[in-house]
């Protein structure tokens, strides 16, 4: 049967937290091993602070949090917002590159080492998408 949580969230830096907490819960209730939910939470943090930090520069927004069972058991999750987006997605992706002064630039590389695969699509001022794939037994 279909396994599926959702998450629609405002952009205050608290609600990373409520993030990451309720994603790795999900995780939890699949059987992914401890291990496994340490590198999904980093993961997590890393999209939705980014969605949180960067999205909207102007103010109140909204992030969409899914997460949900493949057939094969693996753990796909969705962090999108409908902010400003990326202009260049593949440099954004560069470790170490930011846009914002005091910030180490190494959030898509957490992501790209603790999961399976990240994908990110944007479009400029409509938003972005950052979809990422725990398989099990990774
Ligand atoms: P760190 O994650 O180390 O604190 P960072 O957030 O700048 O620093 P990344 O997470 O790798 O580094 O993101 C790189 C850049 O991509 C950001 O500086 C920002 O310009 C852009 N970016 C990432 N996510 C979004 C988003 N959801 N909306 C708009 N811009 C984004
Ligand atoms: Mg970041």
């Amino acid at each position: 049967m279909k396994n599926e949580m959702y998450l629609r969230l405002s952009n205050v830096p608290s609600n990373v937290s409520v993030a990451r907490i309720a994603v790795a819960t999900f995780a939890s209730s699949l059987g992914f091993s401890i291990p496994d939910i340490e590198e999904i939470k980093v993961a997590v943090s890393e999209a939705i602070s980014n969605a949180i930090l960067h999205a909207y520069p102007e103010g109140y927004g909204e992030v969409s949090v899914r997460a949900s069972a493949a057939c094969d058991g693996s753990l796909v999750i969705e962090v999108e917002d409908t902010g400003q987006g990326i202009a260049d997605v593949a440099k954004a992706r560069e470790p170490g590159f930011t846009t914002v002064p005091d910030h180490m630039g190494l959030g898509f590389s957490f992501m790209e080492s603790f999961m399976d695969e990240v994908s990110v699509d944007s479009w400029p001022g409509r938003g972005t998408k950052v979809r990422m794939v725990k398989k099990r037994c990774s």
